[in-house]
């Protein structure tokens, strides 16, 4: 579960503050499906990088699984991010050096010390999950977009990690390629019960979430449950 309360983003500009999150209180639970919208530049990256303890709040209080995360010093953080959360973007951010096997593989080598049997198991059976087993030896520029993204989820959940955050992870991909990569990651949801949270325009997620919260100019303007 994850919540917060009076959390605030506050950027320097100069001599001018720039307050991009105002009390933000939000709260979670594992296994939802949850869609943050708004418009662009209304603060849900922000929120995102808040929540998945990419970056740090002003003030206000981050917990998560009872551990208030914005205590911990950038090594736990950077620990307890490999060990329980995991990140999705839209520009994929894959390493280009690495082959599409190696990418899935870097997490488990960088923060989850597991032998390498297991992490092959790991691996071997994500790439199966989003169908990408015959593309194991390629390296990201031999990919196309969605192929790039199916690698990204794959590398984003190689840690099981209970929250996987995503911002706006089908921007750049076609109609098609967008629902099967929604569709791949409802059933991860549905078989782990993984938490997703989405920063996205995309009515394609919009329509399968659970629930929807709007931001607007950095306050929450609007939090529903849909039941489908
Ligand atoms: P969204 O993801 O909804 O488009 P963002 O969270 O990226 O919105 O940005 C919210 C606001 O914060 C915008 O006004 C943006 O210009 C500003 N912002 C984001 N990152 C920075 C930064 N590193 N420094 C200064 N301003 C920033
Ligand atoms: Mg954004």
């Amino acid at each position: 579960m994850i919540t917060n309360a009076h959390v605030s983003k506050v950027y320097k500009m100069g001599e001018i503050d720039l307050t991009v999150i105002h009390d933000l209180n939000l709260s979670i639970n594992h296994g939802e499906f949850v869609a943050i919208v708004g418009p662009s530049g209304s603060g849900k990256s922000t929120v995102l990088n808040l929540l998945g303890c990419l970056d740090k709040p002003t003030s206000g209080k981050i917990m998560i699984d009872e551990i208030d995360v914005t205590q911990l010093d950038t090594t736990a953080l950077a620990n307890f991010r490999g060990e329980n959360i995991g990140f999705i973007f839209q520009s994929f951010n894959l390493i280009p050096v690495l082959s599409v096997y190696e990418n899935i593989e870097y997490p488990l080598i960088m923060i989850q010390n597991l032998p390498k049997e297991e992490r092959k198991k790991r691996i071997m059976k994500l790439l199966e999950d989003v169908d990408m087993l015959d593309q194991k030896d390629k390296f990201p520029d031999q990919l196309s977009g969605g192929q790039r993204q199916r690698v990204a989820i794959a590398r984003a959940l190689v840690t099981n990690p209970k929250i996987v955050f995503a911002d706006e992870p089908t921007a750049n991909l076609d109609t098609k390629t967008s629902n099967q990569i929604i569709t791949l990651m409802r059933n991860i949801q549905q078989e782990f019960n993984t938490t997703f949270i989405f920063a996205t325009h995309d009515e394609k997620i919009v329509r399968v979430v659970d629930r929807i919260i709007t931001i607007i100019d950095g306050v929450i303007t609007d939090d529903k449950r849909v039941s489908l």
